[in-house]
């Protein structure tokens, strides 16, 4: 028997995002998510791919991503040799999402590899393999980009900015985060608000100078600790206090802030 994958992937929505994606896919258009590391980019993507009924094709961008890693290369086999399709290629051909996960992180020559993806002529040039691919009406680019300049990460162009639909993503509010929290962990509500509440403080505090504050991924992860049975004052330094920072004086006063909760 198939085991169908239809409607297992669990999206809160928290605002018009669902709207967005979808009239972006029917225009054509691509899509770029701003925001802060775990707080639901990829899910959300996801859950889009899943109703849009198309495929999904992920890649992490890092320093040392190329256009090699997302185009294609050309391997040796045997005598010969033998073109595979990168991720990006692969998308172009089937028609799928693919999702260019810390865009900015890639290097220079990625950009400049998708522009003529990302307007008008969504054709994608496989130089390389003497071939040029036109994007089908299925195809959609969407790239995430973590604006946190200011705390080491890379920045985008406005050349680059401007091919896409742009649409930040914040954390959820109390009651949205609450209920992700139960239902990604099975966790009772009240100890889902309970690190909410953590949360919500912690986020609050700039003075603590934390490089990346906390995400609704921590949280769940704490949650899931906490649910199987981990103490949680433990569960929260291991998920949630150790993760933010090595500095023993902020570790304090995060875990001050977490026993006042549990
Ligand atoms: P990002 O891609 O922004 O780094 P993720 O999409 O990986 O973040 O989210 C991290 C985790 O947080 C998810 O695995 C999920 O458990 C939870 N999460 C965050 N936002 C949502 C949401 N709106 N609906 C469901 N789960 C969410």
């Amino acid at each position: 028997m198939l085991l169908t994958q239809k409607n297992t992937i669990y999206y809160h929505p928290q605002g018009k995002e669902i709207s967005v994606f979808e009239h972006c896919f029917r225009n054509q258009l691509p899509l770029m998510l701003k925001g802060a590391t775990g707080s639901g980019k990829s899910r959300f993507v996801e859950y889009m791919a899943q109703q849009l009924d198309r495929e999904l094709i992920s890649v992490l961008c890092h320093e040392e991503t190329s256009t090699v890693d997302l185009l294609g290369r050309y391997i040796i086999k045997g005598a010969d040799t033998e073109w595979i399709d990168g991720p990006l290629t692969q998308a172009v051909r089937n028609g799928a999402i693919i999702y260019l996960d810390e865009i900015a992180e890639a290097r220079p020559d990625v950009l400049v590899a998708i522009h003529s993806l990302t307007d008008h002529r969504r054709k994608l040039f496989l130089d390389r393999h003497h071939e040029t691919l036109d994007a089908p009406p299925n195809f959609m680019l969407v790239a995430s980009f973590n604006p946190g300049y200011q705390r080491g990460y890379k920045e985008l162009k406005a050349s680059t900015r401007q091919r896409f639909v742009m649409m930040t993503f914040h954390y959820p509010n109390k009651e949205i985060e609450t209920q992700i929290i139960v239902n990604e962990t099975n966790i009772d509500k009240n100890t889902a608000l309970k690190l909410v509440n953590i949360a919500a403080k912690i986020r609050g505090l700039s003075e603590l100078g934390l490089s990346e504050t906390i995400s609704t991924r921590l949280l769940v992860d704490a949650a899931k600790l906490i649910y199987s049975g981990l103490a949680p004052r433990l569960a929260c330094r291991v998920a949630i206090v150790e993760t933010l920072s090595d500095e023993p004086d902020i570790q304090s006063s995060l875990q001050d802030i977490i026993n006042m909760n549990f």
